[in-house]
């Protein structure tokens, strides 16, 4: 499962970062542009981190709303149509993504 894959990254990157310290809670921004489920996301955790040395280590998903750039208009919109990208303002298809394809460790809460 792909939110299994995720997972595992995730806990690499806070293993790493955690230099052997407890840690309590790991921060991520996910953008909404990512084919990534929360809720599916957290009970993998869950169960990837079930009696290894992150166990009991909460995982926070902040969502990232995903804004789209017009290279024609200039405008800066937020997609309503995913997952077609195309100008909220003039409808252009000609944009370029500002967020929402965000996937990283933002922070570690650690003992
Ligand atoms: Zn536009």
């Amino acid at each position: 499962m792909h939110e299994m894959a995720l997972s595992r990254s995730i806990a690499d990157i806070a293993r790493r970062r955690a230099e052997g310290r407890a840690v309590r809670a790991v921060e991520i921004d996910v953008g909404e542009l990512r084919q990534v489920v929360p809720d599916t996301l957290r009970r993998c955790w869950t169960l990837l981190v079930r009696g290894s040395d992150l166990d009991g280590a909460a995982l926070r998903v902040n969502r990232i709303p995903a804004v789209l750039g017009c290279r024609a208009c200039g405008a800066r919109t937020t997609p309503t149509d995913l997952p077609i990208l195309v100008c909220g303002a003039c409808a252009a298809p000609d944009v370029e993504v500002v967020s929402g394809e965000e996937f990283l460790v933002r922070a570690l809460e650690v003992d």
